[in-house]
């Protein structure tokens, strides 16, 4: 069955459960208004069935490729980003006055994740070039911006993201790149990055990369960083592309999955490169350009995982074994149980993600410290609910297909392989959750209670029309009141460190669970409600023996020594 772009999902959603009305009432978003988002989905989602579908196995089979030092896309890339440039999807939310169009970051998050489910190898290119728009509109000057940014927005040029090392990965302090100033404004940047994703390309005129390096009086760790805009060609005198700045892509990595994305070793060897932000303040711009890309990636997640979802579905209603209402497997009870489970944590990944992107819009249209600090909370679990429940659903998809699953050509597999990287990229999910427990809770829990006061109220006032789906979910919010408060009270960071996971996982749970209720309200007795009271019975629970290993602390962890754990 070929893709189909879930639109009625998220009109539904939009309308119905995280409350984007909100969005459309501020001035800024004024004129994005519920059927102007409609009408933009809905030729997103055009193009991502047309255009981008029919490129994700083409992309699986014939990968990017290093020719002589020429990077070659995979077959028909080129065309599918003619269509996400000219259709004006890579600058949604970047600013009018470069070319953008200044829609609220929910409707660029939604079109972002159908690209996803579509083909997500080519969706990685856009979602570069957006982080990097966004990092520039902050922290550039006005001269970068004026030269870059109508040409990132148009799809022109795209953008890259140069934090890794051999040496710094996950600790991006320990990073051993150089900047020297030259005299004239400009530094040259020397040194090697790896895991760069689209590095190269041979469908725009030039690469801009965002590069984090170490100037001479950079001290050690974070604090001494600073950020430059390293294009792959030096703008001439009217702007456009011209001669080799020396940088060069040196290889290519072989993947587990996502073959039509190129993975890139880059190396700069005193490139010609601009200083973006402060000098030592690379850490905050290039934070811009990563939550922004955290959220994305969440919703790369969610869109793989709607693929996915589809496929397996498509497969289960034809696939005839046993004895069954249908004659298909679609009515054996296991199978059953895959296809409600995959559908319903695909909802309550997409509504988690949804919700995070309004807070991101209601805290930059508003200014309001208490919407910023919703979106800062909901950023790691969007981000890890999201991939993980990409790479749980389409885990789930292979075993829909029983032994075909585990055949390439049916594109079961695809789904898994490409997707089980968003866990790991953008910070793996291991350090959102510590993220979600230290840095977010700085503010001794108060974002994260604030949010389980909503989701109790909510239930509360649904308990008159849904008795028994809004008490377990109340009950839900209760003891994950009380995990949390445990965790603010934890000052030595590993205890809360080692409850980080299951923790971040029982909290997306529970805001499942709340979101789902919404929908039941607004569908009484439809599909949505029958739905909600699967989640709610079935899925819900799971957040209890989350919490119980949350609580834990890091004493059993420990428990073994090296010797003993080696043994
Ligand atoms: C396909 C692909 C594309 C990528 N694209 C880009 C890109 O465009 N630009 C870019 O800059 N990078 C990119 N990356 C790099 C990616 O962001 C890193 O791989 C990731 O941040 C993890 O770093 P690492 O691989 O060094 O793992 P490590 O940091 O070595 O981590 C190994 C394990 O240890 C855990 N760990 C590490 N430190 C801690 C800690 N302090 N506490 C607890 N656990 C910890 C991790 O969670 C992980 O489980 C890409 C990677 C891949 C595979």
């Amino acid at each position: 069955m070929p893709y189909r772009s879930p639109v009625t999902d998220y009109t539904f959603l939009l309308n119905h459960v995280v409350g984007y009305d909100r969005v459309c009432a501020t001035e800024v978003f004024a004129e994005a208004g519920a059927d102007i988002v409609e009408a933009i989905l809905t030729e997103a989602g055009r193009m991502c069935d047309e255009v981008m579908a029919p490129l994700q196995r083409g992309g699986d089979l014939n990968p990017a490729r290093l020719e002589n030092g020429v990077l070659r896309t995979s077959p028909g890339f080129a065309d599918g980003w003619k269509a996400i440039s000219e259709g004006g999807w890579i600058g949604m939310s970047g600013n009018p006055e470069h070319g953008g169009m200044g829609l609220p970051m929910t409707v660029t998050t939604a079109v972002n994740e159908m690209m996803s489910g579509a083909c997500l190898s080519l969706q990685l290119a856009p979602l570069m070039s957006q982080g990097q728009i966004e990092a520039l509109e902050h922290h550039a000057s006005d001269a970068i911006k004026e030269l870059y940014l109508p040409k990132l927005i148009s799809g022109e040029w795209s953008g890259t993201m140069n934090l890794t090392e051999p040496q710094a990965g996950s600790d991006v302090g320990a990073l051993s790149s150089k900047a020297e100033p030259n005299g004239d404004g400009t530094y040259a940047v020397t040194g090697q990055k790896i895991f760069i994703s689209w590095g190269d390309n041979d469908f725009c005129d030039n690469v801009c990369h965002l590069v984090l390096a170490r100037l001479p009086d950079g001290v050690p760790g974070t604090k001494g960083i600073s950020l430059f805009l390293v294009p792959r060609n030096l703008p001439d005198e009217n702007g456009n592309a011209g001669v080799a700045n020396s940088l060069k892509v040196v290889s290519l990595e072989h993947k587990m999955g996502l073959h039509g994305s190129p993975t890139c070793v880059m190396q700069y060897d005193g490139a010609t490169g601009w200083l973006v932000g402060e000098e030592h303040g690379g850490m905050a711009a290039m934070f811009t350009m990563m939550n922004n890309a955290r959220l994305g990636v969440g919703g790369q997640g969610v869109g793989v995982a709607e693929a996915a979802w589809q496929h397996a579905l498509a497969y289960a209603l034809e696939r005839k074994q046993g004895k069954s209402a249908s004659g298909t497997i679609v009515d054996h009870a296991d199978v059953r149980r895959m296809l409600m489970s995959m559908k319903a944590d695909v909802f309550a990944a997409r509504a988690i993600l949804m919700a995070c992107a309004v807070a991101i819009d209601m805290g930059n249209a508003t200014g309001s410290a208490e919407w910023k600090a919703r979106a800062a909370f909901l950023t790691p679990i969007a981000k890890a609910f999201g991939t993980d429940t990409g790479i749980s659903v389409s885990e789930t998809g292979v075993q829909v297909h029983g032994g075909m699953g585990f055949i390439e050509e049916t594109g079961a597999a695809q789904f898994y392989r490409d997707v089980r990287v968003t866990a790991i990229y953008e910070g793996t999910n291991g350090i959102q959750a510590m993220d979600l427990v230290a840095r977010k809770m700085m503010d001794g829990g108060e974002a994260a209670s604030r949010l389980l006061d909503e989701i109790e109220a909510h239930a509360e006032g649904a308990r008159a029309q849904l008795p028994e789906l809004a008490g377990p979910v109340w009950e839900a919010s209760e003891t994950l009141r009380e995990a949390t408060e445990w965790l603010v009270g934890q000052g030595d960071m590993t205890e809360r460190f080692a409850g980080a996971v299951p923790y971040l996982r029982a909290f997306a749970r529970v805001l499942g669970a709340h979101y789902h209720l919404a929908a039941a309200l607004a569908d009484k007795g439809g599909a949505r409600e029958k739905l909600a009271r699967f989640y709610i019975n079935a899925l819900l629970p799971e957040h209890d023996s989350l919490l119980v290993q949350a609580r834990n602390g890091a004493g059993d962890l420990y428990a073994l020594d090296l010797d003993e754990l080696a043994a």
